[in-house]
């Protein structure tokens, strides 16, 4: 599988370049990034020269090397723009980038479609994360009360976390809650109590060292149930990419949410 990685001198594009070489039955054959152009994408991410210069132009590089998929971790101003790019090309994708809304993969899923692209557009691409959102979805059945808090390190842009929207979602498939706040509540400071989706509050953490954590906490009569999940570092995202890759033959159309493929 030849595979283009774009967002390619990020933290999340780099442990995707190094997943991909490690594969014996995929290729890397180009690196896009607005950073670091010109450079060897092997010396960026700490292994030997590869003779692939990262680019700044993805049409130009699917227009020019012939690529089966792209991996895309850039950011979420960046990442519709790039989905379009990629499906008007004819080229299938695995994306990890947040901030895509149900209305985006909704004309994600219309676009791909007149051109016969597959694709897997995931918040979360680490494993215990899926888990930890198809179990909190069964608890949700038993428990009365829900909230989510979610952390991050301090240079996410996006709040709340594609993770915790879509454990939010994926609860409210099996369940509405109420809203958790009482009416004569008083917050004494604004957002204390945290954002809302549709009645599970969400409370999201910035702090430099965090890589990706999550707990939902269920409340119940005398009794509370967390279910946590932490990513420790960013390689916990790569076997969710690169089994994506390798099921993009197999699957239909655009298949949003890891847990669709476990
Ligand atoms: P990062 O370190 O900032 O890397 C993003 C890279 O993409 C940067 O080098 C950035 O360059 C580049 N970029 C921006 N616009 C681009 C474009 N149009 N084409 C190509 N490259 C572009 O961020 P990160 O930590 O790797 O995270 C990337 C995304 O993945 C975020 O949305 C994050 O939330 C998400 N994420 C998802 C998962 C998952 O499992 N799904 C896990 C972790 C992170 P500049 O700095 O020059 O803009």
């Amino acid at each position: 599988m030849r595979v283009l990685v774009s967002g390619a001198g990020g933290n999340m594009g780099r442990e995707v370049v190094r997943a991909v070489m490690a594969e014996e039955d995929m290729e890397l054959v180009a690196a896009v990034d607005p950073r670091e152009v010109g450079k060897d994408i092997g010396e960026i991410c700490g292994l030997t020269r590869l003779g692939i210069d990262v680019t700044e132009d993805l049409n130009s590089a699917l227009k020019n090397i012939k690529t089966d998929a792209v991996v895309d971790f850039t950011s979420p101003f960046a990442v519709m723009k790039n989905i379009e790019t990629i499906i008007d090309n004819g080229v299938d994708l695995v994306v990890g980038t947040t901030g895509i809304t149900n209305a985006d993969v909704e004309r994600i899923k219309k676009r791909a479609g007149k051109k016969g692209v597959k694709g897997v557009i995931a918040p979360n691409f680490a494993l215990g994360a899926v888990l930890m959102m198809k179990v909190s979805r069964m608890i949700s059945r038993y428990f009365d009360s829900v909230e989510i808090i979610e952390l991050h390190h301090d240079k996410k842009v996006d709040a709340p976390s594609g993770t915790a929207i879509k454990t939010a979602q994926m609860i409210l498939e099996e369940r509405g809650f109420e809203s958790p706040s009482l009416p004569e509540e008083i917050e004494k400071i604004e957002g204390v109590r945290g954002g809302e989706l549709e009645g599970i509050k969400i409370h999201s953490v910035r702090l430099p060292g965090m890589v990706a954590h999550q707990q939902v906490i269920f409340g119940g009569l005398g009794q509370t149930l967390t279910v946590r999940h932490d990513s420790l570092n960013r390689t916990s995202f790569m076997p969710g990419v690169i089994m994506a890759l390798r099921k993009l033959p197999e699957i239909e159309g655009i298949v949003f949410g890891l847990e669709h493929l476990i």
